[in-house]
Formats: C-alpha cells, structure tokens, sequence
C-alpha cells in the first residue's frame, strides 16, 4: 500500500527537514505488521514527493495471532489497501513530523503549505460521498476515482476502493493527523480490540480539528469500532476539552460587559451591525462565530431575511442558541428560515458558499493570528458573501474604561486587541487581495484621541 505527499513550496525539499527523512535516501522501518519504506520519488525546489510504501507480511500477521474480521485469514485485501495498518506506520515513521517538531525547520512545521496526498487504494465504506464529508471540512479538494469490483464483468458494480487526492493548504503534522484518524474511519475494519487506550490516540491526532468537525461523531464512532461506551467517553471528553463558549459566552456577559457595560456597547454593536446587513439588501445572511445567538434573535423578526444560518465551533453554544431563540416552539415558516451549523471557521465548508451577506462579529479576536489567513482566505476567497460586516475590540479605546487594568484585554480568550490602523490594515490587505471594497464605522462614543471601543468594517464584494 502506497501513501504519497507531494507539496510545491518552495525549496520544496524542506519536506525532508520536516519529516527528518532525508530525499535521496531509501529507509526502511520495522513495523509489527510489515516493513514501511520511506523514499522519495521527485526532490525539486520545486516539487518534492514522499512515499511511504507499506509492505504488509500476511502470514506473520496470522502466526503473531492478529486476527483478521474475515474467515479467509490469508487471502484478503488487507496487504493491498489503507488501513490502520498505514496510520500506525505513519505515526511510526513520521513521528517527529506529526507532533509539529522541525530542528531545521521550526517555523515551516505550523505553517500552512500546499500539499497533495494520494492513497492509492482507500476502502471508503459508505463511498465517495463519505469520503467526502470527512476531508472536504477539513479544507481539502478531493479527487476520487473508483474502482470496479472486477474490471472483466463490469455489471457487478464498484467496489469500496477509490484512489484518493487530497488538495489543500495545511500544515503537514494536520495532514498527518487527519490521515491518521480518517483513513481507519473510511476503512471501518480495524485489526485489533480496541481498547481505553485508543480514546486517548485519538483525542491526542484529533486536537485542534475533531471536535469542530461537522462529522466528529461518525468519526469517533467508527474509529472507535462503534464500541458505544468508548465513543460516549471521547465524545464527552472532546467537548471539555472544546474552548467552552457557552462558558465563554456567558463570561463574556460578565467580564466584557462589566467592562463595556457604562456604556452599553452590546445594544450599540448589534444595532451597528443589523443595519449594516439590513442596508446591503441581503435575503440570505450568515451569522459566523453566531455564539448563543443574539444577532440571530433580531434576525429572524425581520422577513427581509429569507434565509439565515448561524455557524459556531461550539456545539453547547449553539444548543444555548437553540434554546434562546425557541426553536422548537417556533411556527414552521419561520423555524424554517433559520439554520444552526456546527463548522470551524479556519476550515473549508461549501455550506457557507453562496451568502448576500456574513456577519463575524466579535469572533476574529478569537482566532489564533497563524490561522486569521486562512480564516479570510476561506471567506473572502471561498464562501464570497455579497458583504462581510466585521466587528472586534479597538486596543486604543482600553484605556478609558475604568474597569480594565492597563495592557490587559477585555476577555481572556482574546488573542490579540488591535488598534484602529493594525485593524484598517488587515481588512485593506484582506479587501484588496479577493477583490473587495472596504469601509470602516466606528461604533460606540467616539474619544477624539482614542477613537471608538468598537470598529467595524464593512467590506463589498467588486
Ligand atoms: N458573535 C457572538 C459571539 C462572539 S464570541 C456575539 O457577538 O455575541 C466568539 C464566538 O466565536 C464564540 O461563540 C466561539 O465559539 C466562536 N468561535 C471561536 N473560534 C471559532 C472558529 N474557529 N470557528 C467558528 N467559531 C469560532
């Protein structure tokens, strides 16, 4: 079985650095269920390519007492395909790589870099369209092609194999993780028990992604061989170890409002930003980093909006959404207006394609700076709502409130505060790049030195 990673950044060759394997070498790794080679096929600045070739020993497998879920022991497509078999072998091989360690390359090992990943035979239980909903969120374009069950008598179908390619913009140790996790997933055959100590594997390769995953639980389903106890466990664990907003969102209420509050900033942004998104003529408007919904509470009273979806990472904060706006107990027409989607903001979902409007209010103080790229590339560049109406704290105004001891944030969740022309620089960089216009509105009392506590851009799409 034959796993390969391809990526052209360049010197393209700096993937040698970041997975400690040096490009003109062959090695050989002893696995417990074969021998893994690792070369590379093409080593440009340009271009560079790893393989990982995996070469499983069927009949050491059998005397060593693994034992295979079918009857046929030593006949079966376990030697010829992705499996878990693959996933220990890259944890194995490319352990360095995986954890985000780089000697020579530190600062290469978070950065997102364009990669292809092809698995030459892939079982995709539940076809492609699995296969899709598993890699497409993550912010990967996915090329599959499938392959009869027998070429010769093509009346009996397709079979589960597909030979996959993964495009997309990651840092190589993501790659690896995800491949890690979804390649047992799609196979949905594991080896071997599964056991307390594989929870914790997968909690550990599924950090950072899994719990915004729209599919997280199909995934620790499967990877957990639908061992309903085990997949509770993970399932809970995953969710506390989640940044928990609907704690965040009601610290925010106490500890950014304490400090807002005199002046009663939450009423002034909501009322900043409805008019913004009333103004553009939006029907179908998103709600992005949406929190316990209160811009969704005036959205739905207005039927401007035809169509209105409100995203967060947090799952409890978007059941907090659902209780505020009463969902359940809404007439029809208008419960179907609203849509509450769990997503990730710095990764790829169609579902956010196609809006007239977005509202990220308050959210991208939030997000990591290494991620804000591809947190604007993804909207901007992909989802393209007709407008974008962007709202975070301005550092200058911190000064003036009581509340606040200097150089601190208002919220301890917040990554950065920027001042108005770190702000306006961003959003004219990021406007310029996917071809919007940009305009800037203050919103609450203006300092004439230090401006307004909230800055809003309003971007347009050209
Ligand atoms: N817009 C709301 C909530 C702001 S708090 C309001 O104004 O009240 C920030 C919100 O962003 C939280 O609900 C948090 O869960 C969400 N968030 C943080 N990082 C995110 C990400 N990467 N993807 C999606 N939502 C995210």
């Amino acid at each position: 079985m034959l796993l390969t990673i391809t990526t052209t950044h360049q010197p393209a060759t700096d993937l040698g650095y970041l997975l400690h394997k040096r490009p003109g070498q062959i090695q050989s790794f002893s696995l417990p269920v074969g021998t893994a080679h690792v070369f590379y096929p093409e080593a440009t600045d340009e271009r560079c390519t790893v393989a990982l070739l995996l070469e499983i020993d069927p009949v050491g497998l059998v005397r060593r007492g693994v034992r295979f879920a079918r009857i046929d022991q030593y006949v079966n497509d376990r030697p010829y395909v992705a499996s878990s078999f693959l996933s220990v072998a890259i944890a194995k091989v490319f352990r360095s790589a995986m954890s985000g360690r780089s000697t020579e390359r530190a600062e290469l090992a978070d950065q997102p870099l364009p990669l292809t990943a092809t698995i030459a035979a892939l079982p995709c239980v539940g076809g492609e369209g699995v296969l899709r909903r598993l890699f497409e969120p993550l912010g990967f374009t996915v090329h599959a092609t499938g392959h009869a069950l027998d070429e010769t008598f093509p009346e009996w179908g397709e079979s589960r194999y597909f030979t996959v390619q993964l495009d997309g913009e990651v840092p190589l140790k993501d790659l690896l993780s995800h491949l890690y996790v979804l390649i047992p997933v799609l196979d949905a055959e594991k080896h071997y028990w599964v056991e307390e100590e594989e929870v914790a594997k997968l909690l550990r390769h599924g950090e950072g992604w899994l719990a915004g995953h729209p599919d997280r639980e199909l995934i620790v389903n499967r990877y957990l061989k639908r061992d309903r106890s085990l997949a509770t466990q993970a399932l809970t664990q995953l969710l506390q170890d989640e940044p928990e907003p609907d704690t965040e969102a009601e610290e925010r209420e106490v500890e950014e409002e304490a400090v807002e509050q005199p002046i009663r900033l939450n009423e002034a942004r909501l009322g900043a930003v409805l008019a913004a998104i009333r103004a553009s003529g939006a029907k179908r408007v998103l709600d992005l980093g949406c929190g316990n919904g209160k811009l969704l509470r005036e959205l739905i009273k207005e039927s401007q909006f035809t169509e209105i979806v409100g995203a967060d990472v947090s799952h409890r904060a978007l059941e907090i959404a659902s209780r505020r706006l009463r969902l359940e107990q809404l007439p029809t027409a208008r419960r179907e207006r609203i849509t509450l989607l769990q997503t990730a903001l710095t990764y790829r979902d169609r579902r956010l394609a196609g809006f007239d409007a977005a509202a990220v209010v308050e959210v991208i103080e939030h997000l990591d700076p290494p991620r804000l790229d591809a947190f604007a590339r993804l909207l901007f560049g992909e989802a393209r709502p007709g407008s974008v109406i962007v709202t975070t704290p301005n550092r200058e105004y911190n000064v003036l409130f009581a509340g606040l001891p200097a150089g601190t944030m208002r919220h301890r969740d917040h990554r950065f505060e920027w001042t108005r022309s770190e702000f306006e620089d961003w959003a004219g960089e990021t406007a310029g790049t996917h071809g919007y216009a940009v305009r800037f509105v203050p919103i609450g009392p203006e300092d004439p030195t230090h401006g307004s506590p909230t800055q809003m851009a309003i971007f347009e799409a050209g």
